[in-house]
């Protein structure tokens, strides 16, 4: 493990791989260990926050509710088909993202820091976190990772086979891993998988 106190540790993975299902083992393990990309993508376009004021001066006060909160349908809209919009929309938002999770990272109290990273493959890979001391991929094969997309949102196959296709691919993501997580068993099984590499882990870290 690498010498910072408290090593920083991305999970990533595909839509519906079973990254949430994974984190949420590690913080039954460790509480407090976990970092959410979801809340920080909610906290930087908080209402007062330079965030927000950055996406509306870009995207125009469109984009806000009747309550001066982000209307996130209104902005998904704007930038759906736009990939040029899209991107700037990324640059604006993705570095307010990775400031929030590193201060959030700074008061945890655990051995580890469990950073909660869906699209690191496709934001930049190590190059963007190049504070990771490990990078953890949750794997499970584009069938299965399929089902579990339309079975969790409710949408049909084309579209989910649109958003596996829209990602980085499976060979992607490996190729960023110093640890995989397998997730083509029972939930019990992953949870025993997340228990064992931070066994692991902690194993490692300690002095011989
Ligand atoms: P992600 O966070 O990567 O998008 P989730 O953890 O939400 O994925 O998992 C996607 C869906 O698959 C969820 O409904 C979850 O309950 C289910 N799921 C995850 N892992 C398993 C598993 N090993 N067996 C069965 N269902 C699973």
């Amino acid at each position: 493990m690498a010498s910072r106190e408290r090593p920083l540790i991305g999970l990533t993975g595909g839509v519906a791989s079973g990254k949430s299902t994974a984190a949420r083992a590690f913080e039954a393990l460790r509480p407090g260990c976990r970092v959410d990309a979801d809340a920080a993508a909610r906290a930087v376009v908080e209402p007062g926050s330079e965030g927000l004021a950055a996406v509306v001066a870009h995207f125009g006060p469109g984009v806000l509710g009747g309550d001066g909160r982000l209307d996130r349908a209104a902005l998904r809209q704007r930038v759906f088909a736009d990939a040029a919009a899209r991107k700037r929309l990324e640059a604006l938002l993705h570095p307010r993202i990775r400031a929030w999770m590193l201060a959030q990272a700074e008061a945890a109290t655990t051995p580890y820091v469990l950073l909660d990273i869906p699209l690191l493959a496709e934001g930049g890979g190590r190059a963007a976190w190049p504070m990771l001391a490990r990078i953890v991929v949750v794997d499970a094969p584009v069938a299965l990772q399929e089902a579990r997309l339309i079975a969790r949102d409710g949408i049909d196959p084309a579209l989910a086979a649109h958003m596996i296709a829209a990602q980085a691919s499976r060979a992607e993501r490996l190729a960023l891993a110093d640890d995989v997580l397998v997730n083509r068993g029972s939930p019990a099984e992953l949870a025993a998988a997340v228990a064992r590499l931070e066994g692991h882990w902690l194993r490692d870290a300690q002095p011989p």
